[in-house]
This record gives structure tokens, C-alpha cells and sequence, in this order.
């Protein structure tokens, strides 16, 4: 399939491994030009060097706090400055950690909300001028299956990741008229090191071995199995595309059909 993006110039937010690591390395072998971020300095720059390696392709990296919004806006004018302009952009950051209603405090619900809500909307203010003023973008948010229904000692991402589509929404109604169109990508359960992590405090929380942890969550899906990072990734990859041009304000699950709603 020809995706069409060829050269396009693509943020991805919080890429130094997970799913923003697979994202950035599948957009990078399509042939787009790659700027990523993450606070892990080493990290990024070994993922970076990886996708250098593989592709061929450019890529732009800076150690960045997606929470820190003037640093976000310092980031995509170091981009533009470097590759021109901004096409595409990947919101990413760290999931909440695991807690109930209770256990989670004040400080961590404010995290929360910075981490996965208030750095989309940093990013989004930061790239929107520059593709209105070329009158094509995408904005990819990347939120959790949380968005379509809860996940037990999830609260803080059961409850925060709804605003995500509530501005996804917003945005896609106000900008479409400019050519950009805003979607959002709910991952399931996907092997990466945020999902080992939540295994761990599960597997402490329940007295169950981590095995069985990643069996009960393979078992919640049609498919049997959990993701693959690069499964999420080309999803994202699709709604970057040329061939996903009429699509718009969406909310995308890629969960092998762990959500059993209509
Ligand atoms: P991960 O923990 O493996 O990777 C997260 C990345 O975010 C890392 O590169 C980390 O350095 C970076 N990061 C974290 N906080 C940051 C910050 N403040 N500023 C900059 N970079 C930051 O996570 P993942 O599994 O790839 O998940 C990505 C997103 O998808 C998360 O929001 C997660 O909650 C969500 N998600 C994951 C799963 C899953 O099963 N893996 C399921 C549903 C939703």
C-alpha cells in the first residue's frame, strides 16, 4: 500500500521505547522524516540511532518533559528550524500508574492530567499554525482502550484519557476546514515495558505470577494474544496517511477485540 507520506516531516512524542519507539521507526521506513523526543537522553539516542541505521532516514531527537509546555513549543521551533515545517504529530507520554480511587493522591491525579492530557494540547498548540498554514496535518493522539471502558486500578487513565477525545473532537470540527485531521488510537494490552511494569504491580497486588497476569489479559481478547508495539504503530501509520484522508475525529481501538461493546 502506498502510504503517501513520503519526506513529510513527523513528530512523535515520547519515542525512546514502547509504542512511540515503534511508531517513530514505522514512520521513519515509510520515509518520513522523524523527530523524536523523550526524557531519556541515552535512550533516544539509541532508538534513533536504530531507525538512522535501518532507514536511512533523517532524524531530529531532543530530551524533552512532555508535561514542560514552553520546552514542547521550544521543541517543534527546533524541529521547524531543522526540517522546515511540521506535517505530522504523535502525542505520546507514560501511562499513569496502577491505583484505585483511593490510593491515588492529589499530586498523581495532577500528573495525570499533565502527562496524558495537558501535553496534547502543548503539542497541539504548537503544531496547528504550521499546518494551517500548508492546509494539511494530522494529529494522532495516543490514548488506552480505558477511553471505551474502564480498567480495574486504571482510575487515574480510566478517567483522564475521555478529555483526550473530547478535544480530539474539538479540534478535527475546528480545523478540517485547514486540511487537518485529528484522531485518536486506543492500544489494548501491548507487550512493551509499560505493560511488564503494570504486570509487576498486579502480580504483587493479586499474589498471581506475572504469567499469569499476561495470560488473563491475552485471554480478555478475541485474538488471544496481546500486541505487538508495531501493530499499534501501523495503525498510526494508516491514519498519517494519504489513504486515510477522509477520516476524521475518530477514536481507532487496536485491541485484537478486547472491548465487547457494540
Ligand atoms: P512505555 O512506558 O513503554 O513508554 C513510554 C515512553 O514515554 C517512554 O519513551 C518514556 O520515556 C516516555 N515518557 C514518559 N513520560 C514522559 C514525559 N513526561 N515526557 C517525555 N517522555 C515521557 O509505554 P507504552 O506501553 O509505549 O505506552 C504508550 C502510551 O500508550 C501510554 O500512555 C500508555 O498508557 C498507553 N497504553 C499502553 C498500553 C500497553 O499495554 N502498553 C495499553 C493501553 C494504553
Amino acid at each position: 500500500m502506498e502510504t503517501g507520506i513520503r519526506g513529510r516531516i513527523a513528530i512523535v512524542a515520547a519515542a525512546s521505547r514502547g509504542i512511540g519507539r515503534a511508531t517513530a521507526e514505522a514512520l521513519a521506513a515509510e520515509g518520513c522524516r522523524v523527530a523524536m523526543c523523550a526524557r531519556n537522553g541515552e535512550a533516544l539516542r539509541a532508538a534513533a540511532e536504530k531507525i538512522r541505521g535501518n532507514s536511512g532516514s533523517d532524524c531530529f531527537t531532543q530530551v524533552l518533559d512532555v508535561t514542560d509546555a514552553e520546552a514542547v513549543g521550544r521543541f517543534v521551533e527546533a524541529v521547524v528550524q531543522s526540517f522546515g515545517t511540521v506535517d505530522i504529530c504523535i502525542t505520546n507520554a507514560g501511562g499513569p500508574p496502577a491505583k484505585g480511587f483511593l490510593d491515588a493522591s492529589l499530586e498523581e491525579w495532577r500528573q495525570a492530567i499533565e502527562a496524558n492530557f495537558l501535553s496534547t494540547v502543548y503539542f497541539a498548540r504548537a503544531v496547528i499554525p504550521y499546518m494551517q498554514h500548508k492546509r494539511w496535518g494530522r494529529i494522532i493522539t495516543l490514548t488506552s482502550i480505558t477511553t471505551r471502558q474502564p480498567v480495574p486500578d486504571l482510575v487515574l487513565s480510566n478517567a483522564v484519557r475521555s478529555a483526550v477525545l473530547g478535544l480530539v473532537k474539538s479540534l478535527a470540527n475546528e480545523f478540517g476546514k485547514d486540511g487537518i485531521l485529528v484522531n485518536n488510537v486506543a492500544p489494548g494490552y501491548t507487550a512493551t515495558d509499560r505493560l511488564r511494569e503494570l504486570a509487576q504491580a498486579r502480580s504483587r497486588a493479586l499474589g498471581k505470577t506475572e504469567d499469569e497476569i499476561f495470560s488473563a489479559w491475552a485471554g480478555d481478547s478475541a485474538l488471544k494474544r496481546v500486541a505487538d508495539p508495531r501493530e499499534v504503530a501501523d495503525t498510526i501509520v494508516w491514519l498519517a496517511s494519504e489513504r486515510a484522508s477522509y477520516i476524521t475525529g475518530q477514536t481507532i481501538l487496536v485491541d485484537g477485540g478486547a472491548y465487547k461493546g457494540l
